[in-house]
């Protein structure tokens, strides 16, 4: 509930899993400084992530630049699209997303993909009004607000950058280099795990939508014609849908079903996607989220961008809304086609035929000085636009025009006037464009997803406990060390006991302030899965005092088997 949404904020601050950032200067809006609790939680998360999608298929991973310059992003269409809708509150000054207004307060689930104008009808038809002071927002304008933060490179007019506002682009824009260390063969993905920067209209609810996050990008590059993935490792995986058609149904419901089943019966149209689906159910439940909390959703038709044949995004319960915590896109060959048009790279892969084949193609003088004359210049004139032809086959370009460059001038002209020849050839394959699936996963907003699936309250020695249940695999802290009492020679035994878990590559903390009750209270409200305490016995038997978070339960076990015994646990 909203509630446990508050009391997780809370225990995040109070125990150091995050909080607002530069609060000693007022802070600023949708910025967040992971604690040392947050910080090795979510290092955790990304290390679970990059065992699963980048070792653990065999894939790539990079690590490139946060700012990028301009023609990236006019290439990849970002400084043109990547807008959402503002609208400013007349009387309180505010900005918010009018979209967001219009989903929250009518019916209309999909605002985003509606043009301007019929959103400002929508605001005013059902008197919308301000979510910051509730004045209305009849009238009030609504524009396009680009989310990506300019920058400049180098002093002076500099050249303009931006910082990304996804990682994906770094991966996209050295396609022409990772396609060699992937000796041009596909498919091949390559991961990537790093900070993303939207300057969001309202950012709002903690790290779930801030101005500065972590994604989580796999890019595979499939041959559009090659085969499909072997699904038989995810067939079984159980998954609850939200198809686009249950969605637009009057009474539409999730559908309980598997991968397989949803692929056989083409509720899942694209078997990569399928495959990525099941995957990623598998890794969620593995790093701690509730998986009666969860759901791929497939986006409409207008919520899609128009390259996606197919997208669905995993889903969280929290606070009683559902977040979107990753997308899943079947992109086609839009990104790569858009940095072979917009630079001077190939972007493609040779595929190689079966058998060599004769095909008929133009064969264009470089030189095409003698042209010049032609158009009132000199031979000699620089004329250019007909390289492109010499990769063409004949019958494609037969009867059309072409435009060539004389003198900075364009004239379009018959192509049997370039002068090309025509050879037969014998070749041994083509330069394709790959497609790409990609699976794009925010690391914040799953962080926050699993510490409020682990948020739990119970009754200890008739007193109140609150702890985070948090999987062992991924909790920020492993062990718990401590002394049972303030003794000097109960504190170096566990000091030495800390020192040889941490030599095993435990996260341990070690602890002797305050009574033992509270010790253990904290590490609870911290989501420590194990404790340890040395007690004055220890020193006799040479045991110690194992405890664990979620049933409280204590057994005695010799110092000499806790290594072995806490690295199993680890384990799972
Ligand atoms: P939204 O519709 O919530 O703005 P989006 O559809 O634009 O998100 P994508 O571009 O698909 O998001 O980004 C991939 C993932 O990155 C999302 O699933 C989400 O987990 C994460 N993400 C996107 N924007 C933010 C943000 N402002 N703060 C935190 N995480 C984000």
């Amino acid at each position: 509930s909203e509630d446990t949404g508050e009391k997780v904020v809370e225990l995040a601050k109070r125990r150091g899993y995050f909080f607002r950032s530069s609060s000693a200067y007022g802070g600023v809006g949708g910025f967040y400084t992971f604690g040392p609790q947050g910080a090795a939680l979510k290092g955790n998360v990304e290390e679970a992530w990059r065992d699963r999608f980048a070792v653990g298929e065999g894939h790539m991973e990079i690590d490139a630049p946060t700012i990028m310059p301009e023609p990236v992003f006019e290439a990849s269409g970002h400084l043109d699209t990547f807008d959402d809708m503002l609208v400013e509150c007349p009387d309180c000054g505010e900005s918010s997303r009018a979209d967001h207004v219009v989903e929250d307060n009518t019916e209309y689930e999909d605002a985003e993909s509606l043009p301007i104008p019929e959103v400002e009808e929508i605001v005013a038809e059902y008197e919308l009004s301000c979510p910051e002071c509730g004045a209305p927002l009849a009238g009030a304008a609504i524009e396009e607000f680009n989310l990506m933060f300019e920058t400049q490179v180098g002093p002076g007019d500099g050249q303009p950058g931006y910082l990304r506002p996804e990682t994906a682009q770094g991966i996209f824009v050295e396609f022409p280099r990772l396609k060699e260390y992937a000796r041009g063969q596909l498919p091949f993905g390559v991961t990537q795990v790093g900070r993303a920067y939207r300057n969001e209209i309202s950012p709002r609810r903690s790290i779930i939508r801030t101005r500065e996050f972590t994604q989580a990008e796999l890019e595979l590059f499939v041959d559009p014609e090659g085969d499909g993935p072997d699904l038989s490792a995810v067939e079984d995986v159980p998954v609850r849908l939200y198809p686009a058609s249950e969605q637009q149904a009057d009474e539409g419901d999730e559908v309980e079903t598997t991968v397989g089943e949803a692929v056989a019966d083409g509720t899942i149209a694209d078997p990569w996607v399928a495959y990525f689906l099941g995957v990623a159910r598998e890794w969620y439940e593995s790093v701690g989220v509730d998986m009666d909390r969860f759901r791929f959703r497939q986006h409409l038709a207008g919520e899609r961008a128009h390259y996606a044949a197919d997208c669905w995004d995993a889903e969280g319960e929290v606070g009683g809304n559902w977040i979107e915590l990753a997308g899943f896109a079947h992109r086609g060959d839009y990104d790569l086609s858009k940095h072979q048009a917009h630079s001077d790279e190939r972007f493609t892969v040779f595929r190689q035929y079966d058998e060599p084949k004769t095909v008929e193609r133009a064969e264009v003088d470089p030189d095409m000085s003698y042209l010049g004359p032609e158009f009132g210049g000199d031979a000699g004139d620089v004329v250019s636009g007909l390289e492109e032809l010499a990769e063409r086959d004949r019958a494609a370009f037969e009867d059309e025009t072409v435009t060539v460059e004389v003198d900075g001038e364009s004239h379009e002209i018959p192509v049997e006037k370039t002068g090309f020849a025509v050879e037969e050839r014998t070749e041994s394959g083509e330069h394709v464009v790959p497609h790409v699936i990609e699976p794009s996963f925010g690391v914040d907003r799953l962080v926050y997803t699993i510490l409020e699936h682990a948020y739990r309250e119970d009754e200890v020695d008739s007193e109140e406990r609150t702890y985070l249940e948090v999987d062992p695999e991924v909790a920020p802290t492993f062990v718990g060390v401590f002394p049972l009492q303030s003794d000097a020679e109960l504190e170096s035994e566990a000091e030495g006991i800390a020192a040889s878990l941490r030599a095993e590559g435990l996260s341990v903390t070690y602890d002797d302030s305050g009574a033992i009750g509270r010790r253990y209270r904290r590490q609870d409200e911290v989501g420590t899965p194990f404790c340890v305490t040395v007690d004055y016995e220890s020193r006799e038997d040479g045991a110690v005092t194992l405890r664990e978070r979620d049933s409280t339960d204590q057994v005695r076990l010799p110092i000499d088997d806790l290594p072995g015994t806490l690295s199993a646990l680890r384990e799972g």
